[in-house]
C-alpha cells in the first residue's frame, strides 16, 4: 500500500529514542533525556504577547505564501544587520520551520541523479530529504574536530554535483567553519558552478572565538549562488511555532513560493506575528539563553573529565556534545548504538548514537537541560563507563 519512496525513508532516530526514553519514564524509571534538539527555555514573554495580541485582533486568515510583509521586512533587516547580507523582502520566503524550507528547496533544486554533498557527521534529515527529491546524497566523512575544509569537499565534486550543504555551527558536532576556510569553499563553489545551501540556524549559539560568518557575505559571486537558511526555533526557543526561512536568488525563491503555494501555503498567521516580535524586539533573551548554555557546557566539560575512555570534543556552537566512545567498544558493546541502548537501560541517560548522524563510534548529548540534570547525567555516565557496566 505504501509507496517505495516512503518505505525506504529512515524514521527520525531522535524521535524514536525520545519515545523510548519517555516510555521508560512513564514506567517509573528515572531517565534524563538528552536526545532532542530543542532549547528547554520558554519563548520570551514579549513574543508571546505579540501572538496573543494577533489572536485577539482576529489575525486568523490566510496570508501570502512567502509570509506577511512585516515579517519579510524584519528578516531582511536582520540579515543586513547580523549577516551583512542585502536581500529584498521578495528574495525571502518563510516556511513551516527550517526543516520544511529545506525539504522544499531540495524539491525545487534537484533533478533525478543530481548530487548533493553533505559533510558528516550530519543531521539525518538532509540526507533523507535529498533522497525524497530523487537527488543523491554524497557523504563526506570528517574526523574530529569535524571542521570542514575546501580540500575535503573538492575530492567529491563530479559533473553531477549540484549543491554543497553547509551547517555551521553544526548539528551534531557544534563545529564551525572559520572565515578563511569559508572563503576557500566559496571559491571552489564558484569555480565548479555549485550552489550552496547554508543552514545557519545555530548562528546565535556560539561559545568559542570563531565568529559566525554567512558564506553569502563573502562576495557577489558567492552571494548569487547561495541560499541562506535560518529560523526562529533555536535562537528564540520557538520550536513549536514553526517559523523558518530562506533567502536567495529571486528565481529560486519564486520557485520555492510556487512549491509551497501548492503544499503548505504559509506558516501560521499567529506565528508570523510572533516572528516579527522575535526579530524586531529586544535581543536580550537570546543573550541570556546563550549565557545559560555556556554555563551548562562548562558543567558537562568539567563533569565528564573523570569518565575514562570517553573523548570529549569542545563544541564551538549549538547545544550538543559529540563524544567518541570508540575506545569503549569491543566485545561487550560492539557499536555505539548498543552502547547508547545500554546507557539508557542501565544508567537512565538517553543520548543519540552516532549512527543516527552517519558517524558510528560517537554519541550526541544535548546540553539543553538544567545544570542539575546535566550534573546527574554526567555522574551516571561516568559511573557507567568507569564500572565498565
Ligand atoms: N537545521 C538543523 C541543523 C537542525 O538541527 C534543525 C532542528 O533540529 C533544523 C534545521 C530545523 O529547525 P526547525 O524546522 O525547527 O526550524
Amino acid at each position: 500500500m505504501i509507496s517505495q519512496r516512503i518505505k525506504t525513508l529512515a524514521p527520525s532516530p531522535m524521535r524514536a529514542l525520545d519515545a523510548k526514553a519517555k516510555q521508560l519514564q512513564a514506567d517509573g524509571k528515572s531517565v534524563i533525556n538528552l536526545c532532542l534538539g530543542e532549547p528547554d527555555f520558554s519563548t520570551p514573554d514579549h513574543i508571546n504577547a505579540a501572538a496573543i495580541k494577533a489572536i485577539n485582533a482576529g489575525f486568523s486568515h490566510y496570508t501570502a505564501t512567502a509570509g506577511i510583509p512585516e515579517l519579510l521586512e524584519a528578516i531582511s533587516q536582520k540579515l543586513k544587520k547580523d549577516n551583512h547580507l542585502t536581500y529584498t523582502p521578495s528574495q525571502i520566503s518563510v516556511g513551516v520551520g527550517a526543516k520544511q524550507i529545506l525539504y522544499a528547496l531540495f524539491q525545487v533544486l534537484c533533478d533525478p541523479g543530481d548530487e548533493v554533498i553533505i559533510p558528516t557527521p550530519t543531521w539525518s534529515t538532509y540526507v533523507e530529504q535529498v533522497k525524497l527529491a530523487e537527488g543523491v546524497p554524497i557523504l563526506v566523512s570528517l574526523s574530529a574536530p569535524f571542521k570542514l575544509t575546501a580540500e575535503d569537499v573538492e575530492k567529491y565534486i563530479t559533473n553531477k554535483t549540484k549543491i554543497l550543504l553547509l551547517n555551521s555551527p553544526s548539528n551534531p558536532t557544534g563545529a564551525m567553519i572559520d572565515k578563511t576556510e569559508l572563503g576557500k569553499i566559496a571559491q571552489l563553489a564558484i569555480k565548479k558552478n555549485i550552489l550552496i545551501l547554508s543552514d545557519e540556524i545555530y548562528e546565535k549559539i556560539i561559545f568559542g572565538k570563531t565568529e559566525h560568518v554567512s558564506i553569502a557575505s563573502l562576495g557577489s559571486e558567492i552571494f548569487q549562488r547561495t541560499i541562506t537558511i535560518n529560523g526562529l526555533s533555536k535562537a528564540y526557543a520557538m520550536t513549536g511555532w514553526r517559523v523558518g526561512y530562506a533567502a536567495g536568488p529571486q528565481e529560486i525563491i519564486s520557485a520555492l513560493n510556487n512549491f509551497n503555494g501548492q503544499v503548505t501555503s504559509h506558516t501560521a498567521s499567529i506565528s508570523q506575528k510572533a516572528g516579527v516580535a522575535a526579530l524586531s524586539g529586544t535581543q536580550q533573551p537570546v543573550a541570556k539563553m546563550v549565557r545559560e548554555f555556556a554555563k551548562r557546557r562548562v558543567v558537562v566539560l568539567k563533569n565528564l573529565k573523570a569518565a575514562k575512555g570517553l573523548e570529549v570534543i569542545e563544541p564551538e556552537g549549538a547545544f550538543y556534545f559529540f563524544i567518541s566512545v570508540k575506545k569503549l567498544l569491543g566485545k561487550k558493546y560492539v557499536t555505539s548504538e548498543a552502547w547508547c541502548a545500554a546507557l539508557l537501560e542501565k544508567a537512565g541517560v538517553a543520548v543519540v548514537p552516532g549512527e543516527a548522524f552517519f558517524a558510528p563510534g560517537y554519541f550526541r548529548m544535548s546540553f539543553a537541560a538544567s545544570e542539575s540534570e546535566l550534573q546527574t547525567a554526567c555522574d551516571r555516565i561516568t559511573q557507567f563507563v568507569n564500572n565498565k557496566d
